[in-house]
């Protein structure tokens, strides 16, 4: 197995032990460890895959425990740093009876802002196979540094680079800076992944059909996907294009289900990447990855709701 190398945040998110409240109602709050990129390469070991983890944690017992959680599922935690002076990320969340998601972030600055160039496990990015992140790691220095020559170093060692701008607004300045910025390393990927709500938001038309998608189109990407939640995702590249069906679940938390599907999909190309070129081939991994997107929702939490792959293959084999 190839290895995938996620880079970025890993937090812990709180959220209220009773749904629909609101921060200041809620009357106590659980522990949900996060972050896209660890929710992805946690995902790729779960399902048999070989991952790491790259980024910074507070050396305080909220950095040590995730450090632990990478670990006890399999995932690499050799790039990860602990900075001695800055907290671990924490965020509060909530969905708010209204259906509005309320987040409240204590990051000021979080050790995951404070990775520095220097900091990078090189030897660790250099044996990727894929190199995937999100765009949170690009909004202050040192970490945007950190990000860009990351990046570089696994492209250079042959990776194939992957991109879910995961965009969460209210950690950005501005929405016209956090667009800049997100679109900065666009045409770099390889793969890039995006929600209907990003399409909108990076495109800047309330279109979600094929015409938008494709404006975001470069000449060096090898795959572009767009995930539709319940609507399942649309897949586009350079000789095709097409769309694959959700499963039906009765979703009860769709936190990380992006994270899962790309986690699948990651695991799937990073052995294979001729799979791209054929749609056969690729429709079955997207299957495999809305299963896995499907099984997500299905669960509280992102991380204890990522499926092993005998999970997979139940939904998949059993009744649509
Ligand atoms: P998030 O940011 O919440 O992790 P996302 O917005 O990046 O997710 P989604 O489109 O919500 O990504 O989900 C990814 C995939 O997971 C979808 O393409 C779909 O296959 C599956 N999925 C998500 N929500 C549901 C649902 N309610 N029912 C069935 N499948 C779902």
């Amino acid at each position: 197995n190839g290895l995938i190398v996620s880079f970025g945040e890993m937090l812990i998110d709180f959220v209220p032990t009773v749904s629909g409240v609101s921060l200041a109602e809620a009357p106590g709050f659980l522990k949900a460890p996060g972050g896209a990129p660890a929710n992805v390469a946690i995902a790729v070991a779960r399902l048999g895959g070989k991952a790491a983890f790259l980024g910074k944690l507070g050396d305080d017992e909220f950095g040590h425990m995730l450090a632990g959680i990478l670990k006890e599922n399999g995932v690499s935690a050799d790039g990860v740093r602990f900075d001695k002076g800055a907290r671990t990320a924490l965020a509060f969340v909530t969905l708010r009876a209204d259906g509005e998601r309320e987040f409240m972030f204590y990051r000021n600055p979080s050790a995951d802002m404070l990775l520095t160039p220097d900091e990078l496990n090189l030897d660790l990015i250099k044996s990727a196979k894929v190199f995937h992140y999100g765009s949170i790691s690009l909004i202050v220095e040192p970490c945007r540094s950190a990000h860009i020559k990351a990046m570089e170093v696994a492209k250079s060692a042959g990776a194939l680079l992957s991109y879910d701008p995961n965009l969460r607004l209210p950690l950005w300045p501005s929405a016209e800076y956090a667009k800049e910025q997100i679109m900065s390393i666009w045409n770099k990927a390889d793969v890039i992944k995006v929600s209907d709500v990003e399409l909108e938001f990076l495109t800047g038309s309330n279109k979600i059909d094929d015409e938008s998608a494709m404006s975001l189109w470069h000449d060096n990407l090898k795959l572009l996907l767009v995930t539709l939640g319940e609507k399942g995702c649309r897949y586009y590249t350079k000789q095709f294009r097409g769309s694959v069906d959700a499963y039906h679940v009765k979703a009860v938390d769709t936190t990380g289900a992006g994270d899962s599907f790309v986690g699948a999909l990651l695991g799937k190309i990073v052995d294979d990447h001729a799979i791209i070129q054929d749609e056969a081939k690729l429709k079955e991994v997207l299957k495999y990855s809305c299963a896995c997107g499907a099984i997500t929702t299905t669960k509280k939490g992102a991380i204890p709701a990522l499926p092993t792959h005998s999970e997979v293959l139940s939904v998949l084999n059993g009744p649509k």
